[in-house]
């Protein structure tokens, strides 16, 4: 048996304890948990969780056992990881480009639902999957702001072509349903309003009556000054929807992956080095868990632990913070504010750091390798 509890206190009980030498991500099962029940509870409609975000076992195992139900997936392998947990566990599979390979696998596995933005995919499934019982989700696209980037650059149709796709999947015999995907971190709710209303219409044009609407992710997750109000979306979403169709309103699914998973990891990094000219050398970068900064900016919760963990507090100044590798693209956005009495061999944890941490985390330049360690709690 290890000399170790499986579940740590805390992160500064672990760190204490074991002084890591790499990066450590610290996972809290009740936070995800917490936040699991506050979507199914305040969203109105169905809550799936999109897995691209955090595809660990522990992460989808814990979803449902909050009781998730239903997944977002975009590849075999993921489909493949969400049955592992959950044999039971409903595929919707809305990544609109596949190979028919993937089709087959995917009909094979009973997916659900299948997102799409152009006729020729459209036609690719319906030639390879039975279409009873089967939901076509025909996926917008419109040049909205409002979140840190924009996915309608790769997917989605134009209002125009969704009225034909959704026609088409109608006239296949699928259920006829659309989709969007407002961009990620996307802050403000007006976003949603204004896709829900062009669907509305790309409905009515289609003379279609929509299955479902599924809302997309894109909830913000709390990277840097207050709490985004998850409340106040859902209820735009449920003013919007009910504005638009009125009595026609479609069920509803929202897929989150950012804003479910992020607050349940912190990431901790510790200083390898503290330079003449001020920067800061930490084991871990833009190649490892911290790959999303380069496009949204640190995450502003930090901490910063002497080795006894202990935190240092007091005055700030701002640093420039480097990841491990020789590559100088790998340092993070802009400068820091660090504690002036930091030293060598302190551990810095970033909070909030759950979504497109493991999953994108590479071995570059041999760093990269972290643990998962399990916290009661995040204080
Ligand atoms: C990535 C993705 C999501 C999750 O997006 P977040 O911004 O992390 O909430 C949801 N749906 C689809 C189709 C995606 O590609």
């Amino acid at each position: 048996m290890s000399r170790f509890p499986a579940i740590w206190p805390s992160a500064v009980s672990h760190l204490y304890a074991t002084s890591p030498d790499h990066p450590v991500l610290y996972f809290a099962p009740s936070v995800l948990q917490a936040t699991a029940r506050r979507f199914i509870t305040g969203f109105p409609g169905l809550v799936t969780f999109a897995v691209k975000a955090n595809d660990e076992r522990a992460v989808l195992e814990n979803l449902a056992a909050a009781g998730m139900t239903a997944f977002d997936v975009a590849s075999p392998d993921e489909m493949v990881k969400v049955r592992a947990v959950s044999s039971q566990a409903v595929l919707h599979y809305n990544n609109p480009v596949r190979s028919k390979r993937e089709i087959v696998f995917a009909r094979d596995m009973g997916v659900a639902s299948w997102s799409v933005d152009e006729m020729g995919e459209l036609e690719k499934i319906a030639a390879l999957v039975p279409a009873d019982g089967v939901e076509i989700s025909v996926r917008l696209k419109l040049p909205v702001k409002g979140a840190a980037y924009d996915f309608g650059s790769k997917f989605g149709a134009s209002p125009a072509r969704c009225v034909e796709l959704l026609a088409r999947a109608v006239e296949l015999g699928f259920t006829p349903s659309m989709t969007f995907h407002p961009g990620t971190q996307c802050e403000d709710p007006e976003a949603w309003t204004k896709y829900i209303g062009e669907i509305a219409g790309a409905a009515r044009a289609a003379n279609v009556r929509l299955a479902r609407l599924n809302v997309g992710g894109g909830f913000p997750s709390h990277r840097a000054g207050e709490a985004p109000d998850l409340e106040r979306i859902f209820d735009v979403i449920a003013t919007a929807v009910d504005a638009a169709f009125g009595a026609d309103a479609p069920a509803l699914v929202c897929e989150p992956g950012r804003a479910m998973v992020a607050e349940a990891f912190s990431l901790c990094c510790r200083v390898k080095s503290l330079r003449e000219d001020g920067s800061v050398f930490v084991n871990d970068g833009i190649y490892g868990g911290l790959a999303e900064a380069v496009i949204l900016g640190s995450v502003d919760r930090i901490r910063v632990l002497d080795g006894d963990g202990r935190d240092r507090n007091g005055a700030r100044s701002p640093r420039v913070i480097f990841g491990p590798t020789c590559d100088s693209l790998d340092r993070l956005p802009g400068e820091v504010p660090l504690p002036v009495s930091m030293e060598e061999d302190d551990f810095i944890l970033f909070a909030g750091m759950g979504a497109y941490s493991t999953a994108t985390n590479t071995r570059f330049n041999g760093y990269g390798a972290f643990d998962i360690v399990t916290i009661g709690s995040v204080a």
